[in-house]
């Protein structure tokens, strides 16, 4: 087994010459290397376990990073942490290839130096983003009246607003 930290700061590995055998990498990458937008702030932490047997490898990478988003309910920017893994199986013969699903191989050029997950890591970031984004689970969010935020106060608007449906009926009661 080999630990390795790379100085460049894509995710990029050396295959050519490496030997057989389990090797580990850390990368921490810039956001802005691995090419997501400027909401990401904080470097994203890569754990790559890498098994090479001859002529094909298969890749193991477990990601943390945070980015700052928009409360979809009450519209406060807040942090959310992010996690994240795939395996990759990397092979330099095309018949091995149909083993494994399309976009979880790569065939590897017989003079290939590096691959290069960076692209793979910027894709699994942004699909780990959930498609509801709140800011607290119970977030209460903006009143539709007065546009409140309700996590810091409440209104007084739920008070005097009366229902439509009400107020008609009352007025068949008071007939
Ligand atoms: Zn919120
Ligand atoms: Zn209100």
């Amino acid at each position: 087994m080999t630990k390795e930290k790379p100085t460049g700061s894509e995710v990029k590995i050396r295959v050519s010459g490496l030997s057989n055998g389990l090797h580990e990498y850390h990368f921490s990458a810039e956001p802005s290397v691995i090419g997501l937008e400027p909401n990401f702030r904080s470097p994203v932490e890569i754990d790559v376990r890498l098994d090479k047997i001859t002529r094909q490898m298969f890749l193991r990478t477990v990601i943390h990073t945070s980015g700052q988003f928009q409360c979809d309910r009450c519209l406060d920017e807040f942090n959310q942490r992010l996690s994240t893994e795939y395996s990759m199986f990397y092979t330099y013969d095309e018949i091995d290839a149909t083993k494994y699903p399309e976009d979880e191989v790569t065939i590897l050029q017989p003079d290939q130096v590096f691959i290069d997950a960076t692209e793979d890591v910027r894709q699994m970031v942004m699909l780990a983003v959930p498609l509801k984004l709140l800011c607290r689970e119970a977030c209460k969010g903006l009143c539709p009246h007065c546009g409140a935020n309700w996590n810091s106060a409440a209104c007084k608007c739920e008070e005097e607003t009366i229902d439509p449906r009400w107020e008609s009926l009352q007025g068949l009661i008071d007939n």
